[in-house]
């Protein structure tokens, strides 16, 4: 008889940057053929997902209640996509109201009698550390999953849970609780971080559901222990002892961005493009699904691009202080001319929109990546040798920047920030640093192949040998399956 799979329940915060990495997560599990998904969402993250899936896919889609009204939330608030980033804090905190639903479906699925086990374990997002309470009551194992890197998730939980810059007087601080390397700057503190004072509302709400950590049996980590052992190394010990590094998890976004809209160019053009680019000679430039720049700002990087005489694509959308899925005015925000200049003299591809990144970062003709430092931009990136220029906006991304460029050594910072003043001169000095054979090109460019081959043997899965995040893996499920044991007594 075929042996019952095991169950395992996944409920990602409510972000398409938190849902996408977990669906990476579940599809990989899902291949194994040794589990069950129960992913659970909110009604309208669960339909939108339900028509994304493939139609042989075997989750089990389950929705909790959940009313955006009841919070102070425009109707129909279920993902962090359809409101204004000042209203965030509001969606996390509502999330607390999620209890008792969370509860009585994991009970349901603990007593389920027809021939189905109890969950193996409940894997959440980074807001959901309550869970633990109630996987622990009901006997079942509990992990969070940092969609995002160690060292800037380890940034960003010591940031808020220690407030260090309300206690300086100077731009540069330490983090308490971090090796002497960790200085940080104040323009690297996201918006919300920088009006923290620890009695305001979203620090109270914060450090609650940071504490929370604390409680859960282990965490996962969407990164290699090779390239971030500080940040892994700080969870450990200041949060939790069992800590996994399994990735890199990354899905491909297909040919839609994460809205479901068409790209602004197909994989066979941009490819057919890049093939007549010498090997190693385009500088690929884009900043993830949400971030824009200022208006000024889009005019100094055009400038500064097409005076750098390097090839080049760009991913345009409409500027900061517009809304993001308007149509893009190339005669308002770009130099007069520019995408005609551009388009004839075969220099650059500007995309409007959304582009097949990984079909670009995976091509020779790929020299180095402007990007806002993502995650899922970073290891995109590292997986195929390519440098990175960063531009952090917004969450970690400022010290996802600093890991890359302190410790890994594969990026140089061009910009901080979305409201930031850099020259064109200050750009095309930094393509020509990374892309010109400089001796800090070619350093950059080593590490990054470096990198790449670190993360492709992290991932090794062989009869004579497992990488680190294989290793890791496997070390989550043991110690799931160590509980498991231990309640059945
Ligand atoms: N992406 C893409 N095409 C684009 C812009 C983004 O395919 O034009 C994908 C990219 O490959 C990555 C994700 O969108 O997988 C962006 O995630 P990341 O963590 O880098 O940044 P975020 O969008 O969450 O700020």
């Amino acid at each position: 008889m075929a042996e019952t799979k095991e169950n395992i329940v996944m409920f990602p915060f409510m972000a398409q940057g938190h849902i996408i990495p977990f669906l990476a997560l579940a599809f990989q599990l899902e291949k194994t053929n040794k589990y069950t998904i129960t992913f659970v969402n909110t009604k309208k993250n669960i339909n939108k997902l339900r028509s994304s899936l493939p139609p042989n896919s075997s989750f089990n889609l389950v929705e909790i209640p959940f009313d955006s009204s009841d919070h102070n939330l425009p109707p129909d608030t279920e993902n962090t996509d359809s409101i204004p980033y000042n209203l965030v804090p509001i969606l996390i905190e509502a999330t607390l109201s999620f209890k008792p639903h969370f509860r009585k479906l994991v009970s349901g699925l603990v007593s389920e009698q027809n021939g189905q086990k109890k969950p193996l374990c409940i894997i959440t997002g980074i807001f959901f550390g309550w869970c633990a309470e109630i996987a622990h009551e009901l006997g079942v194992f509990h992990a969070l999953f940092i969609a995002g890197g160690g060292f800037g998730f380890a940034c960003y939980y010591s940031m808020w849970m220690n407030l260090p810059h309300k206690n300086t007087d100077s731009d540069e601080f330490l983090l308490p609780d971090f090796p002497e390397a960790s200085r940080i700057h104040v323009t690297q503190l996201t918006d919300y971080l920088r009006v923290a004072d620890g009695s305001d509302c979203f620090s109270v709400s914060m450090q609650k559901l940071l504490t929370l950590w604390r409680n859960v049996d282990g965490i996962l980590v969407n990164t290699v222990e090779e390239l971030d052992k500080i940040g892994l190394m700080y969870f450990r010990r200041e949060i939790c002892p069992q800590v996994w590094p399994i990735g890199p998890l990354l899905l491909s976004t297909g040919s839609k961005d994460r809205a479901g809209k068409q790209l602004g160019i197909s994989s066979p053009v941009c490819k057919n493009w890049l093939d007549t680019k010498p090997c190693s000679s385009v500088l690929y430039v884009s900043f993830g699904s949400q971030n824009t720049i200022a208006p000024s700002q889009m005019m100094e990087l055009a400038l500064a691009l097409e005076a750098s005489g390097k090839d080049f694509i760009w991913v345009v959308r409409p500027p900061s202080g517009f809304d993001i899925n308007s149509e893009f005015k190339a005669n308002e925000w770009l130099p007069e001319g520019f995408e005609e200049r551009i388009k004839l003299s075969r220099k650059g591809l500007v995309v409007h929109n959304w582009a097949p990144q990984v079909d670009i970062l995976s091509h020779e003709s790929v020299s180095a990546f402007l990007s806002h430092c993502g995650w899922n931009s970073v290891l995109e990136s590292l997986s195929h040798g390519v440098p990175i220029m960063g531009w952090p906006m917004a969450a970690e991304q400022f010290y996802n920047v600093k890991l890359l460029e302190e410790e890994i050594g594969v990026c140089v910072e061009v910009a901080r920030g979305k409201i930031c003043e850099v020259k064109h001169e200050e750009v095309v000095a930094k393509i020509e640093l990374v892309m010109n054979e400089t001796e800090k090109g070619k350093e950059m460019k080593r590490k990054a192949c470096e990198a790449k081959e670190i993360i492709k043997n992290a991932i090794k899965d062989e009869k004579n040998y497992k990488g680190s995040s294989t290793k890791a893996m496997d070390e989550f499920f043991n110690a799931a399956f160590t509980m498991r044991e231990s309640t059945l007594g």
